[in-house]
């Protein structure tokens, strides 16, 4: 710039810095549309072709139309997968909306982590797109089907909405450990767990990036739920962390965080329930003594604590006390 500046005339190093900056300007403009139109889904782009929107942490409600749960979509040169479709067909409509802003290329996989609502519901907004699979754990389809009532009607309840909103949608199959999705270009590698948070849980490797989307075998900030077995997320934490993932994608929380430690904030918590309830049943408490006692020193860490902390006692102190 210098030489040239003391060569041109000034005018003509004016128009040549309005012309530089306007090509800047140019490249921001075709690169910003792209990260403001995922943004404006609440997505965000965590890896190249990865993105992931955080759910809120809250319970569904009709504001929030179910979209508590994280959710997110990869990329390939073919065809997009989805993972998780969020809490509502309105939410999961939004998540199509979100993918359509940022590639045409055709959405034909749908992957569910787990059983749970606010990860499945989602799956009506897309099972209608021609050749989609919608892909989950072997006991995905059963446990679905065995909540289904329950879960369309607490749903309805919680937010509002009409019957359609909050419809089960069954998986098209079911995947084996270390299924590989081809995204083109691009492999998705699942990995099968046996029962931890769920009995359906499954994690999705990106390969490219090493972007592992645990699905909720990873709580950040809000309290781990337990509907499985606790010994069992234990015993899946040590396989997690021994995958070769370079960052998390948890179900609850920031929409992705370094692998290295991931797990320990929960590890902690899952442990603090095991020691506490395995104290409580050796001192002969009951049920409701060790909800009052079990892990309060755990409150502090996290959201919707007393939400969750007595029934993971609960379910904890059912499982351990036929150690
Ligand atoms: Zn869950």
């Amino acid at each position: 710039m210098e030489t040239i500046e003391r060569r041109a005339p000034a005018a003509l190093a004016r128009l040549l810095r309005l012309f530089l900056l306007g090509g800047i300007g140019l490249m921001l403009a075709s690169v910003q549309p792209i990260a403001a139109r995922a943004e404006a889904g609440g997505f965000e782009e965590v890896a190249p072709g990865v993105f992931v929107r955080r759910g809120a942490d809250e319970e569904a409600t009709p504001a929030n139309h179910g979209a508590i749960g994280n959710a997110g979509f990869v990329v390939g040169a073919d065809r997009v997968a989805v993972i998780d479709t969020g809490g509502s067909l309105t939410d999961g409509q939004a998540i199509l909306r979100a993918v359509r802003a940022v590639t045409d290329r055709p959405v034909e996989i749908v992957v569910n982590t787990h059983f749970h609502p606010d990860h499945v519901f989602g799956n009506a907004a897309f099972a209608g797109l021609p050749g989609i699979r919608i892909v989950g754990h072997p006991n995905l389809a059963r446990g679905l089907s065995a909540r289904a009532d329950y879960y369309e009607e607490r749903a309805r309840a919680a937010m509002g909405g009409d019957a359609e909103s909050a419809r089960v949608v069954l998986p098209t199959e079911a995947a084996s450990d270390g299924t590989a999705i081809d995204l083109g270009g691009r492999i998705l590698e699942i990995a099968l767990f046996p029962s931890a948070h769920t009995d359906s849980d499954l994690t999705v490797l990106d390969r490219a990036t090493g972007t592992l989307f645990a699905g909720d075998l990873l709580f950040v900030d809000r309290v781990p739920s337990i509907d499985g077995s606790i010994r069992g997320w234990l015993d899946a934490i040590g396989k997690l962390e021994a995958m070769p993932a370079r960052r998390i994608v948890p179900g609850h929380g920031p929409t992705s965080i370094p692998a290295e430690d991931a797990f320990a904030a929960e590890k902690r918590y899952l442990e603090a329930i095991v020691t506490g309830v395995r104290e409580a049943i050796a001192d002969g408490q009951s049920i409701d003594q060790a909800v009052q006692s079990v892990a309060q020193d755990e409150r502090a860490n996290w959201l919707l604590f007393d939400d969750y902390n007595p029934r993971n006692v609960t379910a904890a102190f059912t499982e351990l006390e036929w150690e």
